[in-house]
């Protein structure tokens, strides 16, 4: 439906809704509760409902937001459009631009009127009953932030709360739900990495180490503090009244002439820092001078705002600030934006819950009895309580330390106060498999651990992995539809929501060209047998190696990592039961190229020992028929054996051999037999008990002669050779 008639304040005899539902006019569309408002206004344009809130809640916190807040992108109202933004929705819905800047209703009109619009450019086939993978072009255009990477932020924050959920109320303290679900498609965006011009020089100066990442603002928007750090005394609180990536953006922007030195998230308080604490960011006037400027993603005007992760980590943050800067921990202190002398602004607003924030700080900062009846000062916070490791303590939690997140040059670990409480730059989350640098085959198996913090969460480009968050140690398995360059982060997150740590690597996924298949087979508890069988190789294979839970295994005797040879088999013993461990093998060609793999769960519950199909006995003079196609108990357990030509993937049948006091013996395939079916004589040694490959002693085709030592037991298998099986006839002559 599109609406006709003239702007505001016309609108009052228009006619809203689609479907089954009686068209309301706007003074009744007005009083809708925002969750039936999206409902209204989505089906009017053919637009997702939940897409519509997600973007309210991103944008705005959903609240009424202006433009002239200043710290944020220019946005306004209950959408937070942008004035390009608002000039386009009056021309499309017929409303006037203070309708939509300032009425819910109106807002929510415009938007959709927005997004149905962008949608007929972009993406012409995305639903409007679902929002799902093909809106992300739509909502990468939004915001127009200047930066392609912040647009992307921006779109990724949209689809999270999609795949997430969400449970708030908007300003009108109105309930706001939307159900979590899968997206898949998501998977193969290939996300662009924050910047890094000016974050090197800046980061190096002094700052929280527990900032997730340092993002440079215009050199335009600070200045030097020229009293030193010494002079610090103040932490100021502010809300963005916009978006996360829309304050970004700004602080980036060198004609914003504002900026903080920190912003935090409010759906799992991530911290960017954007200057650095030597210098003096442009955030509060008169305050400048003496203060570090914390911004909120949120609206003064919305309770929501003050999300656990949002008040957690920023309270974390400024312990550490009052501990670096010996800034006590009080309303003095402390302060909003409002309180700071001349100012004329209102955040952080009526609902921020001072006294708990000071406490929490209190809490991050002291630990032990401070944090007694805290919520949120639980055992997961770093620097926290007496579980953590406490003020004082420059330990934190190294021990996870792998990979990419190792070190420094990563978002971790710069900063010269690294000794803050508990050490929050410290690597908590690390990817165990793949690792930095690995080609990983498609599917990807995802694998990572962490030192604190109950949950982990995987993405895949905009795609999360699993439908919920994961235990310690978290697998999961990343499925794309493309191959290249793609990026994968694991998320940790205390009990409150809080990001703890983030790693992140970029990976060459590539399509599995040949067929592999890994076997396992325990010998003893301690002690597997792998092997691997290839086929449809494009090119041939120079070596495989294998990996448990990430970590390049060898063969015991030879301590190779990369085993050629048939089969490809090697043995290799643990230190501790790897039993459900996940085993990767990889078959590469002479120039490392990646041709296949295969993952399979080590499994301990099965039989460890390994028993060839025995299904009979053998004796000197016996000639017997057996046919290895039809005998019920016939196994596969030599399959891919190693050093012999060829690939004896057949099934075998084996038995029993007393052939005691002779001096040699011949064992052969009877005609015509060996001409119709292919069939191999293996010779294994039978004291071990175990029908293994690596046991065998000869292997012959059609025949095999030996000489048995004395007192020594023998197990022969009739293999079929390279698939093939059927009937056979054998023979058994000694001399
Ligand atoms: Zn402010």
């Amino acid at each position: 439906v599109q609406l006709q008639g003239p702007p505001d304040p016309a609108h009052g005899d228009q006619a809203f809704g689609a479907g089954d539902v009686p068209p309301l006019s706007y003074a009744e569309l007005s009083e809708l509760p925002v969750q039936d408002l999206a409902q209204t206004v989505g089906a009017q344009y053919d637009v997702p409902a939940d897409l519509i809130l997600a973007l309210g809640w991103v944008s705005t916190s959903l609240s009424p937001v202006d433009e002239s807040h200043g710290e944020c992108a220019p946005v306004n109202g209950w959408m937070g459009l942008r004035p390009a933004q608002l000039q386009e929705a009056t021309a499309l819905t017929g409303l006037s631009p203070e309708a939509i800047a300032t009425e819910q209703a109106a807002a929510l009109l415009g938007a959709a009127a927005l997004l149905a619009a962008r949608r007929e450019e972009l993406s012409p086939g995305a639903s409007g009953q679902l929002a799902d993978a093909r809106w992300w072009s739509v909502i990468e255009h939004w915001p127009a932030l200047g930066e392609a990477w912040l647009n992307q932020e921006f779109a990724l924050a949209v689809f999270e709360v999609l795949q997430r959920g969400l449970e708030v109320r908007d300003a009108n303290d109105a309930l706001v739900v939307i159900d979590a679900r899968e997206l898949p498609g998501l998977a193969d965006i290939l996300l662009l990495p924050a910047p890094t011009e000016g974050a090197a020089r800046e980061s190096a100066l002094h700052g929280y180490p527990g900032a997730h990442r340092f993002v440079a603002a215009s050199p335009s928007n600070y200045s030097n503090r020229s009293a030193g750090l010494d002079s610090i005394n103040k932490v100021v609180i502010h809300t963005t009244e916009g978006s996360y990536s829309g304050s970004i953006g700004w602080f980036r922007n060198s004609s914003s002439g504002v900026a903080a030195h920190y912003v935090v998230r409010k759906s799992d308080g991530e911290i960017t820092q954007m200057v650095s604490d030597e210098r003096r960011a442009w955030h509060a006037g008169s305050a400048n001078a003496r203060s570090i400027g914390i911004e909120h993603e949120g609206a003064a005007a919305n309770s929501s705002t003050w999300t656990v992760p949002i008040l957690e980590s920023s309270a974390r943050l400024s312990a550490w600030l009052s501990s670096s800067y010996d800034i006590p921990v009080d309303r003095t202190h402390f302060i909003g934006h409002s309180e700071v002398a001349g100012s004329s602004r209102s955040d952080p607003g009526p609902h921020f819950p001072w006294d708990h924030y000071i406490e929490l700080v209190k809490c991050y900062r002291y630990g032990g009895s401070y944090c007694n009846g805290v919520d949120g000062g639980g055992a997961d916070a770093p620097g926290s309580g007496s579980s953590g490791p406490g003020p004082g303590s420059s330990s934190g939690e190294s021990a996870g330390c792998s990979g990419s997140s190792c070190g420094d040059g990563g978002p971790h670990g710069w900063g010269a106060g690294s000794d803050g409480p508990g050490s929050p730059g410290e690597a908590w989350v690390s990817f165990v498999e793949p690792r930095t640098g690995d080609p990983v085959a498609n599917p990807v198996a995802l694998r990572a651990e962490r030192m604190g913090g109950p949950w982990i969460e995987f993405w895949a480009g905009a795609f999360r992995v699993g439908s919920a968050t994961t235990d310690n140690p978290a697998d999961e398995t990343a499925h794309f539809f493309l191959t290249g360059t793609r990026t994968l982060s694991v998320r940790l997150h205390s009990s409150g929501g809080v990001l703890l740590d983030i790693d992140t690597i970029s990976v060459d996924v590539r399509s599995e060209r040949g067929e592999m298949t890994v076997y396992a087979s325990p010998m003893t508890e301690l002690t597997w047998r792998f092997s691997a069988d290839v086929s449809d190789v494009t090119r041939p294979v120079e070596f495989v190696t294998y990996s448990v839970d990430g970590t390049a295994i060898g063969d015991d005797s030879s301590g190779d990592l990369r085993v050629t040879g048939a089969g490809f088999a090697l043995t290799h013993s643990f230190d501790s039961p790897a039993a459900g461990s996940i085993l990767v093998a990889r078959a590469f060609d002479a120039d490392s190229r990646l041709l296949a793999s295969d993952t399979a769960i080590l499994d301990g519950e099965g039989e460890l020992v390994p028993q060839c199909a025995l299904v009979g006995d053998l004796g000197c003079g016996d000639r017997i028929p057996g046919n290895t196609s039809l005998a019920p108990d016939a196994s596969n357990r030599l399959d891919a054996y190693p050093d012999l030509p060829g690939n004896y993937s057949g099934p075998e049948l084996g038995y029993q051999l007393d052939v005691s006091g002779a001096a040699e013996v011949e064992i052969r395939l009877v005609d015509p037999h060996p001409y119709i079916v292919n069939h191999d004589l293996v010779l294994l040694d039978a004291a071990s008990g175990l029908c293994l490959a690596d046991s065998y002693l000869q292997v012959g085709f059609n025949s095999l002669e030996f000489e048995p030592e004395p007192g020594r037991s023998y197990i022969l298998v009739v293999d079929g050779y390279a698939g093939d099986a059927g009937a056979f006839e054998l023979e058994v002559e000694c001399r």
